[in-house]
């Protein structure tokens, strides 16, 4: 087993060879040219000073000079830590001031972003493909520096990478993952789930700054020998068109990205040959069920779901893609070698312990009753992080003596140890003493024909304490009023958890990775109702 995340690139070299790595668009970079360029980056690295654990920034779009400069910052025994590129740069300069990187490797791609950034928040050495103003050219300094390198000792144990979290819930948070963290997680997802081989073409349209496809992708990716297609942002267009123009086997996504993808191909559904897909990946938010069966259906393919977090290197849950087929919300089993337990949110008494589960269900629980096998998620694993950088309080209070970490997420798991995720513990509202949690209310809504997108928060209601309100984007050409939205949500939900108001919105507040920021909306709720 690889001990060093620097290593992988040369396995895969040695394994593969001049195979296809990466493709983006007309440039195709070999698993052997990968380790000799991030050689190559990392010479650049050591030369302008790099110490083992310096923070490296990557600010790089989905091309090929990502993995190059990810692994090369890796290899000089830096430490990177992929930037957002959806952030603004308020946040972004927060986030490398954070890191203390003096490093940042970038992209011209994104234009003068890079240099500007660099500036803002006083980087001393920045690198980007191609130069620009104030910056060095990264394409020169890797053609002059050598590719054999004297690789700087870095432990099993040792910080690897610094992700920082999607800022869903607000600022962003940088995660300690070790090497450790990341290997086992790419061994872990290679064993089940992904299930992804060398005949495998993947389509990587997920932005690589976020775990989800920097290490359960592009790490397992790696691993596996599997041809990555790199797209820089999720147009649904060029994507629907890829899967055909280069027989895309496998996909992953995230439900905003299906819900897009979708509306694009409903459209012309015979213009695009869809056939080579033999499953596709969901994760990072909740998946309306009525997203993912309207897509199994027309695309005839089993849509997986996952769960997963920064702080666990993504590694959590994934269903089986063969087998029993849950519906969605159902995010599988945890993954090799990771244990999860349902807790009791307020005093993390264990609910559901791990030997509880399959394959012999403890008979004294009654899986039925979903309220009795209902709290928060704990997680324990090689893949679990070190703690947050500079959040010292938030890491003692996320971590127990026996290292569980607990998640926030609430779940229910079921007798077969299929866990299901039910919603953020912090997003849940109370009415009236019922606990409702955003997503089933968001999910009855989706089940409306003429709702593309909802979401759902909790506003202060003087008899109640807390009631839900919705807020919806239409499907183009659809109308539906307040009134009849709200009705038919009472046949789909309980009377307390059907949204007081609807409030018709252009589009959701949404993170980087697409994630709807619910925080954002409660802002506007209290707005719209002063
Ligand atoms: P922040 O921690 O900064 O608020 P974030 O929690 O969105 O942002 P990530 O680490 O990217 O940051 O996301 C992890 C979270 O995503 C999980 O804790 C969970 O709430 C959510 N999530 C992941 N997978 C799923 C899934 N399959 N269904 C529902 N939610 C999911
Ligand atoms: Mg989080």
């Amino acid at each position: 087993p690889l001990r060093h995340l620097g290593d992988l690139p040369a396995m895969a070299a040695h394994r593969y060879g001049e195979k296809t790595a990466f493709n983006f668009y007309a440039d195709d970079l070999s698993f052997a040219a990968l380790d000799d360029r991030s050689n190559r980056v990392a010479n650049v690295l050591l030369d302008a000073g790099l110490e083992p654990g310096d923070r490296v920034g990557v600010m790089i779009p989905n091309t090929n000079e990502f993995p190059v400069a990810y692994f090369g910052a890796i290899k000089a025994g830096g430490v990177p830590t992929p930037l957002n590129l959806r952030m603004d740069p308020e946040t972004l300069v927060f986030v490398l001031n954070d890191a203390g990187a003096d490093h940042l490797l970038g992209s011209q791609l994104i234009g003068d972003q890079v240099g500007r950034l660099a500036a803002a928040a006083e980087v001393e050495h920045t690198f980007v493909a191609g130069g620009g103003e104030g910056v060095q050219d990264l394409d020169a300094a890797i053609a002059d520096a050598s590719s054999d390198l004297d690789r700087p000792e870095r432990a099993y144990d040792d910080v690897a990478c610094q992700p920082y979290t999607s800022g869903t819930t607000g600022r962003p948070k940088g995660v300690l993952l070790t090497h450790e963290n990341l290997l086992t997680t790419i061994e872990a997802y290679d064993k089940g789930g992904l299930a992804i081989d060398p005949e495998d073409s993947f389509l990587l349209v997920l932005p690589l700054f976020h775990i989800y496809a920097l290490n359960a992708l592009m790490g397992t990716g790696i691993y596996s020998g599997t041809t990555m297609f790199l797209q820089p942002s999720p147009e649904p267009v060029p994507m629907l068109q890829a899967i055909e123009e280069e027989g895309i086997t496998k996909f992953a996504g995230v439900p905003a990205m299906y819900t897009m993808m979708f509306r694009e191909y409903r459209q012309t559904p015979d213009q695009y040959d869809l056939s080579s897909l033999e499953d596709v990946t969901c994760a990072a938010a909740p998946l309306a069920d009525e997203t993912r069966r309207t897509i199994e259906e027309a695309w005839d393919v089993p849509m997986v779901e996952g769960w997963g977090m920064t702080e666990t290197a993504p590694a959590g849950t994934v269903e089986p893609s063969r087998g029993v087929r849950k519906p969605a919300g159902c995010v599988g089993p945890p993954v090799y070698n990771v244990e999860l337990k349902i807790t009791d949110p307020e005093t993390r008494e264990t609910v559901v312990a791990p030997d509880d589960l399959s394959p012999h269900p403890n008979p004294d629980i009654d899986f039925e009753d979903h309220d009795s096998v209902t709290g928060e998620i704990a997680i324990r694993g090689p893949n679990v992080f070190e703690g947050y950088y500079n959040r010292p309080e938030k890491t003692e209070q996320v971590f127990d003596d026996d290292g569980w970490f607990y998640t926030e997420d609430v779940a229910r798991v079921d007798r077969d140890g299929y866990f299901w995720i039910v919603d953020r513990a912090d997003d849940m509202i109370i009415a009236g003493g019922e606990n409702i949690y955003p997503a089933e209310v968001e999910n009855a809504l989706y089940e409306h024909p003429a709702v593309a997108e909802a979401a759902v928060v909790g506003v202060p209601h003087e008899m109640k304490g807390e009631a839900p309100v919705a807020f919806v984007v239409l499907e183009e050409g659809e109308d539906v009023s307040e009134e009849d939205l709200r009705r038919f949500t009472l046949d789909h939900l309980a009377t307390y958890a059907h949204p007081r108001r609807v409030f018709f919105v252009d589009d959701l507040p949404r993170s980087a990775t697409q994630k709807v920021q619910r925080y954002k909306l409660e802002e506007e709720a209290d707005e719209h109702l002063d």
